[in-house]
């Protein structure tokens, strides 16, 4: 049987990827419906090519262009949130969360109430949310499998394994662009130099999380949620040359490490597929090429996004969405050259120290606190 399929985010670098994928196995994927926000003629493309039942743009002043442009074919459009959250709750066998940022909250919030297993990329959602959608796929008996690489190889080296005999976790990091450069080198370094990364290639978002190290940050937060565990057993490591992506420590000290080619389309199809894996046609890493595995420290001077986020692990859930809300606006802000790359660290650190906590026990109360954060992040501005 073939399986239903959601992806949010399609117009997207991970998005296209599953499309990619579904592409290769039409035998075993169907997709329902797709999402994309700015990019409308792709997403005219990918609807006439794949003639899913909904296509949401999600971005309101686009939706007379994507309408007219579909007028001939049988497909519903939807816009807005709305129309976002209104696909994300049509119940599908899994649905691949990619869309960037906080904004992909509501729709996995949404889908995971459906009772629909998410394929998640998009950490933003589980860092700001993951103390309530976690419970909350728990409840509805929703699998959450992760599409970010690393946490997709912890994840398969946990395959067959218990968690009560692990003793720790690793997510390994590339080092971003500017491994070699000190934070005076890096202050002003402008965009075009921090969008290169040099092992992956994905959205501009996440490439700037990764020349500072936020995204690793990003990611150890969503490691505990994801997998339950203890801010005490999860570590990062540089790995410049991106072959292990994640290890995992088990109490008799052996090590199971995830190794895969740096395409994003291993841990996408492996989600999508999960429990079964599919053929995929990328450049296979050859071992003999390989010349060393080196690992050294995060060092937090260097990289201090690193040890802010860390730091939030296990700590009250509105330092994590603030520090996700301020990260997001520091990161824009940057992309439009009106902030200096040295200054997101401190626009971040300082919309942390701003906020008051408050109660987020329910979805509502995390959607206006990513608002709140968000205006004292803006009202700092460097
Ligand atoms: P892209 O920027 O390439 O794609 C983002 C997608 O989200 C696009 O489809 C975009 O639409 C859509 N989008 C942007 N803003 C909004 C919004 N406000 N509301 C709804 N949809 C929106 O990012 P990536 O594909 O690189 O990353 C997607 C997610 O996956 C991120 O959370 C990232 O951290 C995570 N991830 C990505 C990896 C990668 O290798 N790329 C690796 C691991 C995780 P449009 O383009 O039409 O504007
Ligand atoms: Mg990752």
């Amino acid at each position: 049987m073939r399986k239903l399929v959601t992806v949010l985010g399609a117009t997207g670098i991970v998005g296209s990827k599953a499309l990619e994928i579904i592409r290769k196995h039409k035998e075993k994927f169907y997709v329902i419906g797709i999402s994309g926000h700015s990019n409308v003629s792709l997403l005219v493309r990918l609807a006439i090519e794949f003639s899913p039942k909904y296509v949401v743009v999600s971005n309101l002043h686009l939706s007379s262009e994507l309408e007219q442009k579909l007028n001939n074919f049988d497909i519903e459009i939807l816009c807005g949130k709305e129309g976002l959250a209104f696909l994300a709750s049509q119940k599908t066998d899994i649905l691949v969360a990619a869309i960037t940022g906080f904004a992909g909250f509501e729709p996995i919030f949404r889908a995971i109430n459906s009772g629909t297993d998410i394929a998640l990329a998009n950490k933003e959602a589980l860092v700001a949310g993951g103390h309530l959608l976690m419970p909350l796929a728990k409840q509805k008996g929703v699998n959450i499998i992760p599409v970010d690489s690393e946490h997709n190889a912890i994840f398969q080296c946990m395959m067959g394994q218990n968690w009560n005999d692990v003793d720790s976790i690793t997510l390994t990091a590339s080092g971003g662009p500017f491994l070699s450069m000190n934070s005076k080198e890096t202050q002003k370094i402008p965009p075009s130099e921090a969008l290169k990364h040099p092992t992956w290639s994905m959205g501009a978002k996440i490439s700037i999380d990764s020349a500072t190290m936020m995204n690793k940050g990003l990611e150890t937060i969503e490691a505990a949620w994801l997998f339950d565990i203890g801010k005490e057993k999860i570590s990062a490591l540089i790995h410049p040359q991106s072959i292990i992506h994640g290890i995992v420590k088990f109490k008799d000290k052996s090590i199971i490490s995830h190794m895969a080619p740096t395409d994003m389309k291993v841990p996408i199809s492996q989600a999508m597929a999960w429990p079964e894996r599919l053929k995929i046609e990328i450049k296979e890493i050859d071992l003999l090429e390989v010349e060393s595995f080196n690992f050294q420290d995060i060092d937090a001077s260097k990289f201090p996004c690193f040890k802010l986020a860390y730091q939030l692990i296990e700590e009250d859930p509105c330092y994590s969405v603030a520090l996700n809300a301020a990260n997001e606006i520091a990161v824009h802000l940057y992309l439009d050259h009106k902030l200096e790359f040295g200054n997101i660290y401190t626009l971040v650190a300082r919309t942390i120290d701003m906020i008051e906590t408050t109660n987020l026990d329910d979805y509502q109360s995390i959607i206006d606190y990513d608002k709140y954060a968000r205006n004292i992040a803006i009202s700092m501005r460097l």
